[in-house]
């Protein structure tokens, strides 16, 4: 069963009574937010989609933790100017740019606009509003009463030890606005008292002031262990799944388990423990700014594409995305392959249907259109003068519809976009305007070759397919291996080993010019 009719059906059954579902995903917005939070965005957002489906009413909310310190800083900033900044809270930092309220809002706005690229819509809410309106206030009483139960759990769970006058809330430094540095020593019931520390973290300098200051209505932040299931315990979240680093054993997610269970007494929301995103095998880190960014990869292929990325793997495995060769007209391949399924269904593979299905960012309005492989107009946009709208249709065999034009434009526009930055070397070509040095070393079996095809071309005119068969029975029947045959009408042509397959590239090609050009070779 396609994994996320596996998930509905899981909660339909965990849940039968229920018919509301609060549906919730976050991000700290230390950088640039990278590629690996897309995968969050789309398991919650195609669980959102496919239980509303079944009758479901679900909010889906995606909150942006402005309120966490700043605790690192990404490698594209200048540390001089945010050195200060370490230790407040993120929604307290300067923007990088102008027009932006703040740093947070900055970053977010990135990641948001990804969000809406992909087609999902989810209610975004910033964490310092919520603090600020006071709904964390009766949970900063409830957690302060139990300090010593959070510290065992603390230790139980993961073995890290908090000293005994630790308490787990922090609080805005009044003297220097830094959060990340405060110690909570004491609670009278109404305030606490604190102490700005000097050396309590690595990554701040706290200003060493000692006070006394009411920790609600956004002046307290719990540290995000305890943040995590006051969340989940506050705006009753019934489903967050989070990525696999939280789940391990003694990990965040284990710890906030037995805080929201056993300390606040409310349920731990349905957990989806998916794996990582990674991009050439390597994990991304947005404090460090470290890989690419999401923004870059909606950059590189259209919004269904990027959801299918997502969405064909199981959550429970590992998706590692090599930008770089043949692995973006690869993905448009098996996309092909589903989107085919999807309509015509000829290989009896349900997933496939499901998999296109939740591809989609409009499930009321999916079209069937003519989809020319993306290979092949990477290839033709690289043939000069060739007209790519007249080639598709012919491909098709009829003329393109208004839906077709759609489709073909995007493929043109994210073809282009791979050529200039993931194609290598072996993808790209340049037809030579001017006879190329290196095809005077070809042996005269080579030139044979070249002359039979001479020939073909002149005999008739043959469609590529067609052409590509003649091509490959010419070769047959000449002392030559199919690499040298091959070579000879690339060094001929572009003046390099290896290129396009033959028969559509010299179906594409100006038939005089390479008549001219494989008799000059000679
Ligand atoms: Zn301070």
């Amino acid at each position: 069963m396609f994994w996320v009719d596996e998930i509905c059906e899981d909660i339909l059954k965990k849940y039968p009574e229920k018919d509301h579902f609060l549906i919730r995903d976050e991000k700290t917005p230390s950088g640039r937010v990278h590629v690996g939070s897309i995968r969050g965005v789309v398991i919650h957002g195609v669980i959102a989609q496919a239980l509303r489906e079944k009758g479901k009413q679900i909010r889906f909310i995606y909150e942006i933790n402005d309120a966490d310190p700043m605790d690192g800083l990404p490698i594209y900033l200048d540390p001089e100017k945010y050195k200060e900044h370490m230790g407040k809270p993120l929604k307290d930092v300067p923007s990088p740019e102008k027009g932006y309220e703040n740093y947070a809002h900055f970053f977010a706005q990135e990641f948001i606009d990804v969000i809406h690229f992909m087609g999902f819509e989810p209610e975004i809410i910033f964490s310092s509003d919520l603090y600020k309106q006071g709904l964390y206030n009766e949970w900063i009483d409830f957690v302060l009463l139990h300090p010593n139960d959070i510290r065992r759990i603390y230790k139980e769970v993961s073995g890290s030890e908090k000293p005994e006058t630790w308490n787990p809330l922090h609080v805005i430094c009044e003297h220097c606005g830094k959060v990340g540095t405060t110690h909570v020593q004491k609670w009278d019931g109404k305030e606490v008292e604190y102490v700005c520390e000097p050396e309590m973290v690595r990554w701040a300098k706290g200003c060493g002031y000692h006070g006394k200051v009411s920790p609600y209505n956004g002046r307290g932040k719990f540290p995000w262990k305890v943040e995590w299931p006051v969340k989940w315990a506050a705006l009753q979240v019934n489903i967050e799944g989070s990525g696999k680093d939280h789940n391990a054993s003694g990990g965040s997610h284990e710890i906030s388990e037995m805080i929201c269970r056993n300390i606040l007494k409310k349920p731990v929301p349905y957990n989806i423990p998916y794996e990582f995103f990674l991009i050439s095998g390597a994990k991304m880190s947005s404090s460090k700014g470290l890989g690419i960014a999401s923004k870059e990869i909606s950059e590189m292929m259209p919004p269904e594409i990027l959801r299918f990325l997502m969405i064909r793997t199981h959550f429970n495995q590992t998706i590692d995305f090599k930008p770089e060769g043949e692995t973006i007209p690869r993905l448009f391949d098996r996309y092909d392959e589903v989107a085919t399924e999807y309509f015509e269904g000829t290989t009896g593979n349900p997933d496939w249907k499901r998999i296109f299905y939740y591809s989609q960012l409009d499930p009321n309005h999916i079209v069937n259109r003519y989809r020319p492989r993306f290979s092949r107009i990477a290839f033709m946009l690289q043939i000069p003068h060739l007209n790519i709208e007249e080639e598709v249709a012919k491909l098709k065999g009829s003329p393109l519809t208004k839906e077709d034009l759609i489709e073909l434009d995007m493929r043109v526009d994210f073809a282009k976009r791979w050529l200039e930055k993931y194609a290598t070397e072996k993808e790209k070509f340049i037809i030579q305007e001017e006879f190329p040095e290196k095809a005077r070393s070809l042996t005269s079996d080579q030139k044979q070759f070249l002359l039979d095809i001479v020939k073909l071309l002149e005999e008739k005119k043959r469609e590529g397919e067609e052409l590509h068969a003649a091509i490959h029975e010419l070769r047959k029947q000449s002392p030559l291996q199919p690499k040298e045959a091959f070579q000879a009408i690339y060094l001929a042509l572009l003046g390099k080993d290896s290129g396009p397959q033959a028969g559509w590239f010299l179906e594409a090609l100006e038939k005089n010019f390479v008549i001219k050009r494989f008799r000059q070779v000679v």
